[in-house]
């Protein structure tokens, strides 16, 4: 398993290099492309919340516990919410993440459990994409985008760990594998993480508008009546000799 530090190292990296992608490949501003990288940063501590070395666990209540406030204002500023009750709903939030989260984790995770999986880096870049408040899809998206990276290259790092190059031949540690799967092997916390899998995806692509989209019906087509034909000149049958035609 690789530390804390490298985790946060290669995880900053990743965000560096992708807020340079953000501002020069695909146009963000450099504002967007900052927070996305920090975004990426943190993102790569993630999956080690259920760690029992408490470190990545204080650190991000932490940091959570700071960034979940400022969402209530962004959010409350758009609902026009008075900012007092704004105001109280933070700091209560405040309060119970930075001091409820680790508990309940603490309760609830296995080390190694669907922490490190592929659903649970869907689901952070899922909560991402619907909390992160922005006009424009495409900035919700570049958050998303980027916390997904930041997990990926946690469950990466993890996984090289665990391969040992002892000079003769490659040996693969118990951990192997364990870090880069789609299901656990308790029952239980596999089917929570798939059910708020599957109700994200959902509320993901509803907010995205995609179901939208999908579902709509097909515009019948209309036909519309005008007058233009009024001023048009008369159309009439001409008799000449040897020949009948309109004109
Ligand atoms: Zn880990």
């Amino acid at each position: 398993m690789a530390g804390y530090r490298e985790h946060i190292s290669v995880s900053g990296m990743m965000g560096l290099g992708y807020a340079f992608a953000a501002i020069f490949l695909f146009n963000y501003s450099a504002v967007q492309a900052a927070i996305a990288a920090i975004l990426t940063w943190i993102a790569g501590m993630l999956p080690d919340l259920d760690s029992e070395t408490g470190r990545p666990v204080r650190e991000l209540s932490g940091v959570t516990a700071a960034v979940a406030p400022m969402l209530v204002f962004q959010h409350s500023a758009s609902l026009g919410v008075a900012s007092d009750r704004a105001m109280l709903v933070s700091l209560m939030m405040y309060g119970a993440v930075r001091y409820g989260a680790p508990y309940i984790l603490g309760k609830l995770t296995v080390h190694r459990g669907m922490f490190h999986s592929i659903p649970a880096l869907l689901i952070a870049a899922e909560l991402t994409f619907l909390c992160y408040y922005s006009e424009e899809l495409r900035v919700r998206l570049l958050m998303a985008v980027g916390v997904g990276i930041g997990f990926l290259s946690h469950l990466v790092l993890d996984e090289m760990y665990s391969v040992q190059w002892n000079g003769v031949r490659i040996r693969l540690k118990k951990s192997a594998g364990s870090a880069l799967k789609m299901m656990g092997r308790e029952p239980l916390p596999n089917g929570f993480t798939l059910g708020l899998l599957i109700f994200l995806t959902w509320a993901s692509l509803n907010s995205a508008g995609v179901l939208e989209y999908l579902t709509q019906e097909p515009v019948p087509e209309v036909l519309t009546i005008t007058n233009e034909l009024d001023d048009a000149p008369e159309y009439r049958m001409v008799n000449e000799p040897g020949e009948t035609r309109w004109q």
